[in-house]
This record gives C-alpha cells, structure tokens and sequence, in this order.
C-alpha cells in the first residue's frame, strides 16, 4: 500500500547513484504550460539519455510505484497511465485518458491492447 506523501514500501532507489541524467531537470520535467511539439522534442532527448542508462528499468519502476510525473525510464506520464500506473494528479487531457483507459481495460471493459 502506498501513502499519498511516502515512498511506495517496495521502492528501492539505491539504482539513483547511477542515473546518467543528474543536472539535467529541464530535460525530465517540462513546465505545465509546455507546448506539445516542444514536450516532444524534450521527451526524444530525455528518451536518448534513458536508452543509454544502466538503470532505466528500476528507474521506470520506481516511477510506476510511485506514480510519479515527468519522464522516467523512458516513460512519460500517458505512457505510465496507460500501463496502469497513471500519476497521482494528472493535469493533461491525454495522461486522463490513458488512465481511463487503462482502467477499463483492468476491468475487462475494453479488450487490451496488444
Ligand atoms: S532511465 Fe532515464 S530518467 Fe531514469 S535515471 Fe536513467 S536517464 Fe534518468
């Protein structure tokens, strides 16, 4: 069970000491009246650097756990929701529809996508 202000309890971070995107925020996280060409062209280098990290998989599972925002393990937020794993507060009309999405098909709504 997560809490709305801790870490999930099967979180491990100690991957973090080698994250290969240390200083570089502005890659990770767009501001919230970014445009979606520029989130785009932020989240193709953001996704060059995850490619290229030792730790993107328990980078990526530490966002899913923690329904994180921004762009982890070469995720961004509609992908995180529509594997299930929707930030805890999304703002963007896509990340919702993702989530709900994501949610219907959990519930044998919608037939998964493959
Ligand atoms: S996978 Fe991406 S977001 Fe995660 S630590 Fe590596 S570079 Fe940073």
């Amino acid at each position: 069970m997560d809490t709305e202000y801790g870490l999930h309890p099967e979180t491990d971070v100690t991957w973090a000491e080698q994250a290969i995107c240390r200083g570089l925020t502005h890659v990770f996280f767009g501001p919230a009246s970014e445009r979606p060409e520029r989130r785009a062209e932020r989240e193709a280098i953001a996704a060059s650097y995850c490619m290229a990290c030792p730790v993107m998989l328990p980078c990526r599972r530490t966002a899913r756990l923690n329904r994180e925002h921004g762009f982890w393990g070469c995720e961004n937020d509609e992908q995180r929701a529509a594997a299930g794993f929707a930030p805890r507060s999304p703002s963007r009309r896509a990340v919702i529809q993702a989530r709900d999405n994501a949610r219907r098909e959990a519930d044998g709504l919608v037939p998964a996508k493959r």
